[in-house]
């Protein structure tokens, strides 16, 4: 049961300012880093055309777009970063822009893509990013490496053996992500499997869409250790993840604009998390929704009307319910406590 769990709203007097929110130490464990490169990088790499389209899609006025549609701001982003050193360099930045906003730990996950020099080469180059910023600014980072249920099976094996091999040198977990009522997973359920007896973190994004049909069918092979979004659960999807107390990880902005729910209130996590479910807030992609975590729990206290222990506290879940051992945890928990105990 999450720590958080056991207290009661803030009097209104004793709300917290978002200095404090943007200071505290924070876990990030739901991010994808093809949607979350700084912009500033973005526009130094870009062309006119790309700067101009990327500006149309991340304008604070546009429309909310339907949650099939916004996979096409990621067609901008590819046609971007197209290279291993861009991906490197963008990794780097991307530390560099969490260690800002006060970000201690963050699991970042991506697919695997191939510039040129094959998928290895790519990973590679996210992991130099990652160590580069990690010597740079002094954060936390790890990698998660996510398919999708419509990757080809041979691609998907890649990403399992690639994650297995990584262990304990940078990756910690596998993701399944991407359009959650396209393809069909099925297939590539035994490779998560492998990957959970491996030692790996498991995440899958579930409850994205109302059309999604295979919540029963993954969650009956395979419990993960997390959930992603999780709105859209079926009654079976949702009395699993209860019973097993399954930690999700909850996007408000992003539930919003991808048109899971209307208002950031509706997210039912949030319910969850205050009847001692496990849940941990994340930004899912910083870039494309144009928020931080600051920002997202700044969000959820004015809501909620959270205290400083109950952010403090969301803290300490987030990096307890991390692909972290037990050491690595125990090494990031002062950082959280001299902040405010
Ligand atoms: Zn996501």
């Amino acid at each position: 049961m999450p720590i958080s769990s056991s207290l009661e709203p803030a009097p209104a007097h004793t709300q917290v300012s978002r200095d404090f929110i943007q200071n505290m130490p924070k876990v990030e464990l739901h991010l994808h880093l093809g949607g979350s490169y700084p912009l500033s990088y973005l526009e130094e790499i870009s062309t006119d055309h790309d700067r101009q389209c990327l500006h149309e899609y991340l304008c604070p006025k546009r429309d909310i777009i339907s949650y099939h549609e916004w996979f096409r701001v990621f067609d901008v982003i590819e046609r971007v970063v197209d290279s291993e050193s861009k991906v490197e360099e963008g990794a780097r930045r991307l530390c560099h822009d969490l260690a800002k906003d006060g970000v201690i730990y963050v699991e970042i996950r991506t697919g695997l893509k191939d510039y040129g020099q094959g998928y290895v080469a790519y990973i590679d180059a996210v992991q130099r990013g990652i160590e580069r910023g990690i010597k740079e600014t002094g954060i936390q980072a790890r990698l998660i490496l996510s398919f999708r249920r419509n990757t080809p099976f041979d691609l998907a094996k890649l990403t399992v053996e690639e994650a297995i091999a990584r262990k304990d040198k940078g990756v910690v977990g596998i993701d399944v992500s991407g359009d959650s009522g396209i393809g069909n997973i099925e297939p590539l359920l035994p490779l998560l499997t492998k990957a959970k007896e491996s030692g790996l973190g498991i995440c899958i994004h579930m409850g994205e869409c109302v059309e999604e049909c295979d919540q029963k069918l993954i969650l009956d092979h395979i419990i993960p250790h997390r959930i992603g979004h999780g709105v859209h659960l079926g009654d079976d999807a949702h009395k699993i993840v209860h019973e097993n107390k399954l930690a999700v990880e909850a996007c408000l902005t992003s539930s919003v604009i991808a048109q899971m729910i209307a208002k950031e209130e509706h997210h039912p996590a949030i319910e969850w998390w205050k009847n001692g479910h496990p849940v941990c807030f994340s930004t899912d992609d910083p870039l494309i929704f144009q928020v931080s975590l600051t920002d997202e729990l700044w969000k959820l206290s004015q809501m909620e009307n959270l205290d400083k222990k109950q952010l403090v506290e969301l803290s300490y879940d987030a990096l307890n319910y991390s692909f972290l051992s037990k050491e690595e945890k125990e090494s990031l928990i002062h950082k959280i406590k001299n902040y405010y105990c």
